[in-house]
């Protein structure tokens, strides 16, 4: 398996220099990159930019691995506002496409925050109002819209929730995104993985201290990745893309954080 690393916003560098990190990542080993949200606003400003960064990128040998969709707030699943839904789920479907026409295998969504106004309950329908509308354009373009655990503020943030949301849609298309860092500080690793692992499609791998999401290197912080690694394995059927979400800032940086994924490429 390959990582696929979560990129630095090369849409506000400046031309030489966004070549350049690429560059430095390529000759590091880098060779696959998320396509997130901030990739998508670039490519809504300037197209044929982001077209030629994309060219860049395949003569260094570099591609697309995984793509995360857009998230926060307004783009979350349970956004309660009934007036920008239908264009929140407008642009969800025209960045999946995106996505399919670069054969990626995942759409990684949030369930949302946890808004005080609303029960539970009732986000829960947003959200599943939302995976109703979602759903057919992602069985069409073929990806599968994976729904993230995610920290205690928010919702999905126990698994067992997810798990019984899961099973009112039981579909090919729909799946989650394991994030390690998530399940560390808002339940186990392994708890999450045993709830949610048979439906797992894709991970967000980082580390912290079991307290704030800090996104380290695996290593820097207490989780304890042998038996992770090997839960991953033999717990989730569906996996196919693994995401590194320590974040990349200049070349040192990105020289220990691929070495620290590197290591957990050599045990998957
Ligand atoms: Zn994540």
């Amino acid at each position: 398996m390959t990582f696929s690393f979560c990129p630095p916003d090369y849409g506000t560098m400046k031309p030489g220099e966004r070549e350049a990190h690429l560059t430095s990542f390529a000759e590091q080993g880098g060779k696959q990159l998320m396509l997130n949200d901030k990739f998508w606003y670039w490519r809504c400003r300037d197209k044929a930019a982001f077209e030629t960064f994309v060219r860049t990128m395949s003569s260094l040998g570099v591609c697309f691995g995984s793509c995360h969709g857009l998230w926060c707030n307004n783009n979350d699943l349970n956004w309660p506002d009934p007036g920008s839904r239908p264009m929140m789920w407008a642009e969800h479907r025209e960045f999946m496409a995106l996505a399919a026409d670069f054969n990626l295998h995942s759409y990684v969504v949030h369930p949302g925050i946890l808004w005080r106004h609303f029960s539970e309950e009732r986000l829960w329908a947003f959200v599943g109002e939302s995976v109703e509308q979602l759903l057919p354009a992602a069985q069409k373009r073929k990806i599968t819209l994976a729904l993230e655990n995610n920290l205690p503020e928010n919702q999905g943030y126990d698994s067992r929730q997810l798990a019984d949301f899961y099973t009112r849609y039981a579909d090919d298309f729909l799946g989650f995104c394991f994030d390690s860092g998530h399940a560390h500080v808002a339940e186990d690793v392994q708890t999450v993985l045993a709830v949610l692992g048979e439906h797992v499609v894709t991970c967000h791998l980082h580390d912290n201290n079991s307290r704030t999401d800090q996104h380290l290197p695996p290593g820097d912080g207490t989780i304890d990745w042998t038996n992770l690694m090997h839960a991953l394995k033999t717990k989730c059927p569906r996996l196919k893309c693994w995401e590194a979400e320590a974040p990349a800032l200049g070349s040192p940086v990105w020289s220990k954080t691929i070495q620290a994924y590197r290591k957990l490429e050599s045990m998957a």
